[in-house]
This record gives structure tokens, C-alpha cells and sequence, in this order.
């Protein structure tokens, strides 16, 4: 047998290696680290993200590929050598094609753009930020030429974190989600609102965290192989299929913010403690897009942890964990109050209803500015018309609107859609999984066990192996669509608010 497979992941590990390294200073700086290191870290994270790069860039590199190529031709596609080839292939000539003088321009632009981002936020003042903003624009837009694309720069941006799927395919499914959407986001607002009072009693910190992370381990994370810290916003990072942690943040006067954070979460880290080991220290190692990943957050935290059933099973202890604030309280109220859909200004705090909607809106703004027909300086106003379309509320400041995410100021344009393509994603294999399983009996047993091993079978192990449209496909039988979020949606909320 050619040792050339052997050598290409010779080769490929010790990059991984780095960009773990990377990794765990990353963790460590949002979650341990002391204010005083952030120049030393922000050095140290640089030399360790651009080494990884330049490894991975060398012509050894594609030579290695060009052999392993060979020695895989005629291998089933999912195989893991095939797959190793194909997708580091698809890495490598990506990186190879954004000069490194492009590459430090935007890093450079970037770090800029945050500072200035955070002092526009702060004093509310969007034209600090708009400069900065143009330059991230004009880079992005250079970079999609260097990458190159078929229809239009956003393309090859929104590529990176979504291979497979065009601008096009995006459009078309938000469109087809908006128009029903809206409509029914406007009935519930028409309907008598939901009450959630009883979320917004006495919840200690200390008890919080021990009933999510009992919640966690018996869906079957792992905490031989993770650990949950807090931060100031919660995120999910692997250093290896053995070390995959979370991070939450709490507040005691209100509830859903650890818990669902911490499901939400817990859904990412689930998905890459599924990865099959044998990816370990390979390209391959990881989720099939942004998308899919976020997938797999929200199937945990909406059609599991919103649903009744899960609490059919898991109110009791609930309630035994907060006798002072829930002792009164019923199943039904509980269900209705974590259920509850308010139009609101801001993304991270909107319910799984309306979240749809911001995420449409910043798809389109920022497709725009890419393309061209959005400019930077018209930015907020269409922030608020686009509000007011589809939300019916409009920001009094820009630091409750065009200015509230972090994202524009990092460049990361194509990053928003793969919000509302998880969302999406997750309801259609959720009735994938009911056509298996009788889900909902599962989950008043509170056992997920089978529920875990489906999803690993069917979407964790593959790692990268499959991109998010090939799985999909492979899982459902169908391309990316809103209908199955919809019947969802409809269905559920239809019922919690007494619609016809
Ligand atoms: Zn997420």
C-alpha cells in the first residue's frame, strides 16, 4: 500500500496541533485570563494562527495531496482518505488563492474596526465606525475576487462557512421562510401575550449550575471529555475529540439565559465529542459547516429543551432544585413562559420565532454591501426600515440596531445566514428523527440516549467528511428548506397562542 495517505497526515497534524494551541489561548482569554495579558495573548495568538497558515500553505503541502490523490481515486467518497483528500483540497487551494499581504491587511483592518466598533457602540455614534466598516467591505470584496465565485463576491465569503451552498440558494429559502413568517409573527403579536413572570424570580447561581449540568451529562455530554466555565458570551471550542468545553453565563433574575445557553451550547459540544476519533488530527476533524453545527445547538435547545415533553419529565426536578420560585408554579405555565415570542431589538435575545427575522435582515444588508447596492452610510436607516418591515419595532440608537453585533467589525460577512440555516436544518432532520423514533416518549422518559445515538450516527461522526447539503441530503432525502421549520413553527405556536 502507498504511503502516501500516511504521509499526508504526517504532514497535516502538527497544523492541527497549532490551531488547537490556538485554541486553548483563545479559551483561556475569554475565560481565566486577567485583563492585563490581552497584548501578550493577542502577539501569541498571532504567531501560533499565522505558523499554522504557513504550514498549511507550502507547496509540500500540495504535492503530498497530489500524491494522496492518487493512492484514493477510486475510494468510496466517504471514505476517510478520499474525503481527507478532497475537502483538505478544497482548504488548501481556498488559502493558497488570499495573498498574505491581503491576509495582514485584513487582520490589521480588523483589530482596528473592533476598537472603534466597541467606541461607536458605547457613545452610540455610528460614524466612528463607518470608516472602518468601508475598509472591511472593500477588503471582503477583494478577497471574494482573489477566491473567485460564480454569480456574485458574497459566494465566495459566504463559502467559507457554509461550503456547497450559494448566495442564491440562501435567498431563495429566506425568502420563502419570510413570507410566512412575518405574518405569523404578527398574529402572535396581535394574540394575548404569554406571561413569563415566574422566569423572572430568585434563581441562584450555584443551583443553576448544578441542575444544567446534571441536565447536560444525562443528554450525554461528557465531562471526562469537557468542562463548562463562564464567559461574557458563551461559546463551544475543541481542542481534540477528548477536550471539547462550553462556556455560559448566568443570571439570577432570570433563568432561560444559563439554561438554554447551556443546552444550546452543549448541543455544538455533543456534536464534536461525536466526531469520530479516527478524523482526530486531520482537516476532517470538525463540523460540516457553520450551519450544520448550529443545527445541532438548536435541536437541543428548541425541540428538545422548549418542548413540553422534555418537561413532563424534567419540571418536577425543577421545581424540587427552586422550591422558592417554581413551588407554586405549574408544568403548563413553565412550558408557556419559555415559549414566549416578543418582537424585540436585539438578536441574542430573541425568541426562536423573531430570531429568524434579524437574521434575514443582516443577510440582505450585508449581501448588499457586498454586492454593492447597499452603502455604508445608508447602513442605519435601512437597519430601521427593515426593522420596522418585518419586526414592527424600531431602535431609538444605533447601539440597539446597526450597531449591536460584533460580527461587520471581524469582516465576517456570510457568517449571520448559518444563524437561521441551523434553525432550519435542525427541523427537518427532527422529522427525520421522528420518522425513527417516537421522539417526544423519549423525552418524557428522559431518555435521550437513542436520540444521541441517531445523531451520531446520521450527522456527528462524518465530521467534515460530507458537506451540509450532501448530509442533508443523505439524512433526509431532501435539499435545505423552510417547509419543515414552518410546520413547526405554525403548529407549535399556533397552539401556545390559541391561532387560526
Ligand atoms: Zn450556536
Amino acid at each position: 500500500m502507498s504511503d502516501a495517505l500516511p504521509a499526508l497526515r504526517d504532514h497535516l497534524a502538527p497544523v492541527e496541533d497549532l490551531k488547537a494551541a490556538a485554541a486553548v489561548l483563545a479559551w483561556d482569554q475569554e475565560t481565566f485570563m486577567p485583563d492585563g495579558g490581552a497584548e501578550a495573548r493577542a502577539q501569541q495568538l498571532s504567531t501560533l494562527q499565522s505558523q499554522a497558515h504557513e504550514q498549511f500553505v507550502t507547496d509540500e503541502t500540495g504535492e503530498l495531496l497530489d500524491r494522496a490523490a492518487e493512492a484514493t481515486a477510486d475510494a468510496d467518497p466517504l471514505d476517510d482518505g478520499a474525503a481527507l483528500v478532497r475537502v483538505t483540497r478544497r482548504d488548501y487551494e481556498r488559502a493558497r488563492k488570499v495573498p498574505s499581504s491581503l491576509v495582514a491587511e485584513l487582520s490589521q483592518a480588523t483589530s482596528e474596526a473592533k476598537q472603534a466598533w466597541k467606541r461607536a457602540r458605547t457613545e452610540d455614534d455610528f460614524s466612528i465606525f463607518a470608516p472602518h466598516l468601508e475598509e472591511l467591505v472593500d477588503l471582503s470584496v477583494e478577497k471574494a475576487e482573489a477566491i473567485g465565485y460564480d454569480d456574485e463576491p458574497y459566494d465566495a465569503l459566504l463559502e467559507e462557512f457554509e461550503p456547497g451552498l450559494t448566495t442564491a440558494d440562501v435567498a431563495s429559502t429566506f425568502e420563502s421562510l419570510r413570507e410566512p413568517l412575518v405574518p405569523l409573527v404578527d398574529a402572535i403579536a396581535d394574540a394575548p401575550q404569554l406571561d413569563d413572570d415566574l422566569l423572572r424570580r430568585s434563581y441562584p447561581q450555584s443551583t443553576q449550575k448544578a441542575f444544567g449540568e446534571q441536565v447536560l451529562a444525562d443528554l450525554g455530554y461528557d465531562f471526562d471529555r469537557g468542562r463548562q466555565d463562564v464567559s461574557a458570551h458563551p461559546f463551544t471550542t475543541s481542542f481534540a475529540h477528548s477536550d471539547v468545553r462550553i462556556t455560559t453565563r448566568y443570571d439570577e433574575e432570570f433563568l432561560p439565559t444559563a439554561f438554554f445557553s447551556m443546552i444550546h451550547e452543549g448541543g455544538h459540544a455533543l456534536y464534536e465529542q461525536g466526531i469520530d476519533p479516527a478524523l482526530a488530527r486531520t482537516p476532517l476533524a470538525g463540523g460540516a459547516s457553520l450551519g450544520m453545527h448550529e443545527s445541532q445547538s438548536r435541536f437541543w435547545e428548541n425541540h428538545v429543551g422548549r418542548s413540553r415533553p422534555f418537561w413532563h419529565h424534567h419540571f418536577p426536578q425543577l421545581q424540587e432544585a427552586f422550591p422558592n420560585a417554581l413551588g407554586d408554579a405549574s408544568l403548563d405555565a413553565f412550558y408557556r413562559a419559555i415559549n414566549r415570542v416578543e418582537p424585540s431589538l436585539i438578536r441574542v435575545e430573541a425568541d426562536e420565532a423573531t430570531y429568524n427575522l434579524h437574521v434575514m435582515l443582516r443577510f440582505e444588508l450585508e449581501r448588499g454591501l457586498i454586492d454593492g447596492t447597499v452603502s455604508v452610510n445608508d447602513l442605519p436607516e435601512r437597519w430601521n426600515a427593515a426593522m420596522d418591515d418585518y419586526l414592527g419595532v424600531v431602535p431609538n440608537t444605533d447601539a440597539d440596531g446597526v450597531l449591536q453585533d460584533v460580527h461587520w467589525s471581524m469582516a465576517s460577512f456570510g457568517y449571520f445566514p448559518t444563524y437561521t440555516l441551523g434553525t432550519l436544518t435542525a427541523a427537518q432532520l427532527t422529522e427525520a428523527l421522528r420518522d425513527d423514533m417516537d421522539l417526544d416518549a423519549r423525552l418524557a422518559d428522559g431518555d435521550f440516549a437513542p436520540i444521541l445515538d441517531w445523531l451520531r450516527t446520521h450527522v456527528h461522526r462524518h465530521g467534515r467528511k460530507l458537506t451540509a447539503p450532501q448530509l442533508l441530503e443523505r439524512v433526509t432525502g431532501q435539499e435545505l428548506s423552510a417547509d419543515a421549520w414552518l410546520r413547526y413553527a405554525e403548529n407549535k405556536f399556533g397552539a401556545l397562542y390559541n391561532l387560526n
